[in-house]
């Protein structure tokens, strides 16, 4: 887990602006806790370690374009994790006919983890 703050913020490091690197930190913050959720959902996928190797090796060469593709599809691969795990497939299902609202309902949200 610190391993992964540690080399997403060394990305950022050089940063010149210290209120941005406190910004970006603080919202690595609130999605660690979305992310730690789908650690219990191991499914084979994109291996996290390969991801990180690609986007180091983009950094050291310079090669912002390709840093930048990496490091996209990466976060968007724990994104889906979080969502596979949080919203497992079944679990979504609609209001009620005849509600005020056409939304899905999910089931996590009305147990108070929407926060
Ligand atoms: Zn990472």
């Amino acid at each position: 887990m610190r391993e992964n703050r540690r080399f997403h913020m060394a990305l950022i490091a050089q940063c010149p602006s210290r209120w941005q690197l406190h910004f970006i930190s603080t919202l690595y913050d609130q999605s660690e806790r979305f992310r730690r959720l789908s650690l219990i959902n191991l499914r084979e996928g994109p291996n996290e370690v390969v991801e990180h190797e690609l986007i180091m090796e983009a950094a050291f060469r310079r090669d912002e374009e390709a840093a930048c593709e990496l490091l996209r599809a990466h976060i968007e691969h724990s994104n889906s994790r979080v969502i596979e795990t949080v919203f497992p497939q079944g679990t979504v299902a609609k209001e009620p006919t005849g509600s005020s609202t056409d939304q899905p309902v999910y089931p996590l949200y009305k147990k108070g983890l929407s926060t």
